[in-house]
């Protein structure tokens, strides 16, 4: 058996550990047009502040990759030939495949405005991104971000500890609008105000004000220029699909794969970032940003195409991740609406996480230890965690394994109820 992986993502190397487990003896070729093969994107963020050297960024040893057996081949892939099951790269020769695994992640959106193409307009998208930040990145001087969800405050978090000044533009009236509430918006924007970070809001750029090709500010909607050295944004993801357009795959937002992760061709299977994936449970294709999801996805991706009949059985999407310097997790469906700052879906998101059916909100704590639980009958259906992260991982389990809390709930929706003390003794009592 000939196994294509195109994308050396997370989802394209889950997929190889399982086809191992279940086919020693298949051929595995591994298609990247990223030179520097397979890193943790999440991981990004914090090289970019300084927190992790490069190194840090790879999960993998040359060891492992030994023991799985695979050819690793550095090209972009242009053509997937249905017909005569090849998929055709710029450069190199065709490979003929039994099984393809289409696992091309997504990418960051263009920032389409004048001014966009100057050399000090970044993105942190690939690695590569990272480097070329670093180096542009200059104590003592100024930066503009724009955009939002996490990765708009991965940026400015990596150019404040780079010692550059940073503005933040928000296009709507607060941060992250379709995924936080007001009061958790408020705590992150509280703290970027509190490291010197300089908000403006219903601040909408029109214009990458440029000389000589470098970048020297930025122009507004209402016609204020501000000044800067360095211009980043962060506007949402696209999922890489044209190659799966081109030959006819059935797509959407991405392309569509059943709950075994196969498209419409039955020699092809599609995961990560790049795949709106079917839900049984809930009826719903949806796509997400996620790196647990994606390696999940890829696992059960190679499963099948070695022939293990898998259902991929979505668990409820979750992010632990840092909001300026606050630990947070978000589990389920946790707001609605859209952001205005974000079009679609953003890195580190999930378009279920805003599938909101209906529900009372429990929420309590501080601004440092606040929790929000969104509850439907009698489970809980999302919760978004700040600070304190004891109640993560139960969290994680009671959305997923939909618990019953039915007991506690009255006690939940008290005014000033302790709900994180509430939520513990009842873990406690379960386990
Ligand atoms: C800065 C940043 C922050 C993030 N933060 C979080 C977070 O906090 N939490 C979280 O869960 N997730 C986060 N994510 C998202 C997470 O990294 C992704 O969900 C995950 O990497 C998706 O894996 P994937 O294998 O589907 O795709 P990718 O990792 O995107 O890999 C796809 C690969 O395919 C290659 N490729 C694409 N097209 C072609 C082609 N035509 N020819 C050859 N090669 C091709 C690409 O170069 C790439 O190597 C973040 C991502 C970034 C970039």
């Amino acid at each position: 058996m000939r196994y294509v992986i195109l994308g050396a993502g997370v989802a394209g190397f889950a997929a190889i550990e399982s086809i191992r487990q279940a086919d020693t003896a298949g051929e595995i070729s591994i298609v990247s047009d990223d030179p520097n093969g397979f890193y943790s994107r999440p991981g990004l963020a914090y090289y970019l502040s300084g927190e992790i050297d490069g190194k840090a960024l790879y999960p993998r040893s040359r060891e492992d990759y030994r023991a799985l057996n695979f050819a690793f081949i550095n090209a972009r892939a242009r053509k997937i030939l249905r017909d005569g099951k090849k998929l055709e790269l710029e450069g190199k020769p065709a490979l003929e495949y039994d099984r393809l695994l289409i696992a091309t992640g997504a990418r960051a959106i263009p920032l389409n405005i004048p001014g966009a193409d100057l050399s000090d307009v970044v993105k942190l998208d690939h690695l590569a991104d990272a480097n070329t930040i670093l180096a542009l990145a200059k104590r003592g001087r100024t930066a503009i971000v724009t955009g939002g969800g996490i990765t708009a405050l991965e940026l400015t978090e990596g150019l404040l500890a780079r010692g550059m000044a940073v503005h933040y533009l928000l296009r709507g009236e607060r941060y992250w609008s379709n995924v936080l509430d007001a009061r958790e918006s408020q705590i992150v924007e509280a703290r970027l105000q509190a490291d010197g970070v300089v908000l403006h809001y219903h601040a909408e750029v029109t214009e990458v004000v440029g000389r000589h090709k470098r970048v020297i500010g930025a122009r507004l909607k209402d016609g204020t220029i501000i000044k800067c050295d360095l211009f980043a944004y962060a506007v949402g993801i696209a999922p890489r699909m044209e190659l799966a357009q081109d030959c006819g795959l059935a797509c959407e937002r991405g392309i569509l794969a059943d709950e075994r992760l196969q498209t419409n061709d039955e020699h092809i299977f599609a995961a990560g970032d790049v795949a709106q994936v079917y839900d049984p449970l809930t009826g719903h294709s949806t796509l997400d940003s996620l790196w647990n999801l994606a390696r999940e996805q890829g696992r059960v991706a190679g499963l099948n195409m070695a022939g293990r009949r898998t259902a991929y059985l979505k668990s409820a999407p979750f992010n632990v991740t840092r909001l300026a310097g606050l630990t947070t997790t978000i589990i389920g469906t946790v707001g609605r609406g859209r952001d205005e700052d974000v079009l679609g879906i953003a890195r580190g998101d999930s378009e279920t996480w805003r599938e909101l059916p209906e529900a009372i909100v429990a929420q309590g704590g501080f601004d440092v230890n606040h929790v929000r639980l969104l509850l439907g009958e009698n489970h809980i259906i999302g919760a978004v965690l700040m600070g304190d992260q004891k109640l993560s991982l139960p969290l994680q389990k009671m959305v997923t394994h939909k618990t019953d809390i039915s007991s506690i709930r009255d006690m939940l929706l008290q005014p000033n109820a302790p709900i994180a003390d509430v939520l513990a003794d009842f873990w406690v009592g379960q386990t």
